[in-house]
């Protein structure tokens, strides 16, 4: 794997462009900068690596378009040492960005394929310290709760109880929760006695669905 100086060029441009969208928090803008996206995705779509869009990664799943990650980010406030819990690992370059902010992530894979893919690939990058897990997302990590913020980046229609009783109080839970086919961005939060609160509405996106279960078939 190599990273060039072209691949860096279109990084920058897709910052920029990350920005002209309304990404302002410049943490995060760094993250997408210096990490290169173009290691998650299969060789087929190296060129494409640094378009705003989502590409395919096996089992019918994508890598989330560059804006979505930044989006979720940006409403999830992450500090340092904060300890996140991601659903849907995927490719792993949403908890890679978390990993750079300082967080100390946990993520959980449903797809048996994918988990065991990206855990190697994470490790020869550098990011084994990002805790991941083959189990269905539905039951959070309880061993580790509660978490500061959990963010879920597939498509939820029903809400994730489980995944709240495992949130801190004040901690954030992004969701793209909804019953159509785009899902509105939600942020809530959980006050001092315990019940949930919508802290921010976001822009509708388009997700891959939040299923229950886990799935161990290649494809
Ligand atoms: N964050 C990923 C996005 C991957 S797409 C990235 O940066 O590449 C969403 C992922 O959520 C898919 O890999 C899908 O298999 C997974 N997923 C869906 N339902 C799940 C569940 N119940 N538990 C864990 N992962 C789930």
């Amino acid at each position: 794997m190599k990273d060039t100086y072209l691949h860096k060029g279109l990084r920058k441009k897709l910052v920029r462009s990350l920005e002209q969208k309304g990404i302002k928090d410049e943490r995060i803008l760094d993250a997408i900068y210096s990490l290169p996206r173009h290691y998650f995705l299969d060789k087929a779509f190296e060129e494409h690596a640094y378009e705003d869009k989502a590409f395919p990664i096996g089992n019918k799943q994508t890598i989330s378009q560059p804006y979505t990650v930044a989006y979720q980010t940006e409403m999830l406030q992450v500090k340092k040492r904060d300890r996140i819990l991601e659903i849907g690992t995927g490719s792993g370059y949403q908890a890679g960005i978390l990993a750079l902010l300082g967080a100390r992530v946990f993520t959980i894979e449903r797809q048996e394929n994918l988990y065991h893919k990206t855990r190697k690939f994470l490790n020869t990058i550098g990011l084994e310290r990002i805790r991941m897990y083959f189990k269905d997302g539905y039951k959070g990590v309880p061993e580790f709760a509660p978490f500061d913020g959990i963010i879920i980046t597939a498509g939820a229609h029903i809400f994730p109880e489980v995944l709240f009783q495992q949130l801190k109080v004040g901690g954030r839970m992004v969701i793209p929760i909804g019953e159509g086919d785009q899902k509105k961005m939600i942020c809530y939060s959980k006050d001092e006695a315990g019940q949930l609160v919508v802290l921010e509405e976001g822009s509708h996106f388009r997700f891959v669905p939040f299923l229950e279960g886990t799935n161990s078939k290649k494809e």
